[in-house]
């Protein structure tokens, strides 16, 4: 039976899917091995039942982000931060310098500081998710099993750690998995 695989998009920049994308040719041994059954990449509109492994880019800075991260867990055997933003809130995090006031600095920089028509934060009715007042990395807000370092995480790393994890191992990152390219 194929591994059902989700990847989802937080707080990132897409970047690490894209690493993943870079995958190449094992994209072709990935596709024998797994049915993918949420991501950016496919139109799923909402998040299953019964996932086996689950890949997730970015940190939580919003709170679709912590509804989403909490149904993810509840439904998915084995999560991966995916990508340094996932790991330790990376850039989305810088933010949080700001002080604890830094979601309202955010907004007024965004919507007013920087408008050049109509300068104004928009209300929390939806069209703007309700900013966080810190982001957090995911392993912050739920329990991960494993981390997956990199921004982003270069392929030929994400493909070590995949690959161990549908053969059923321990995954074990070493030598030039580790090593930037
Ligand atoms: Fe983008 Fe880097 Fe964050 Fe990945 S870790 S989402 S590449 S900023």
């Amino acid at each position: 039976m194929k591994i059902r695989l989700a990847t989802v998009w937080l707080g990132g920049c897409s970047g690490c899917h894209m690493s993943f994308l870079d995958l190449d040719e094992f994209l072709i041994d990935l596709a024998d091995a797994v049915e993918l059954v949420y991501s950016p990449v496919v139109d799923v509109k909402n998040y299953p039942e019964n996932v086996d492994l689950c890949l997730i880019e970015g940190a939580v800075c919003n709170g679709d982000n912590l509804e989403i991260l909490h149904k993810i867990r509840a439904r998915t055997k084995v999560l991966v931060s995916f990508g340094d933003c996932a790991v330790t809130g990376n850039v989305p995090a810088m933010r949080n310098q700001l002080g604890i006031d830094n979601a309202e600095n955010v907004l007024q920089r965004a919507y007013v500081e920087n408008a050049q028509n109509n300068p104004s934060v928009p209300k929390a009715d939806g069209i703007v998710p309700q900013l966080l007042e810190h982001v957090r990395p995911v392993h912050e807000m739920v329990y991960v099993e494993h981390f997956l370092p990199g921004c982003p995480p270069p392929a030929a790393r994400i493909k070590a750690l995949v690959a161990q994890l549908l053969a059923g191992t321990a995954p074990k990152l070493e030598g030039e998995q580790l090593k930037f390219g």
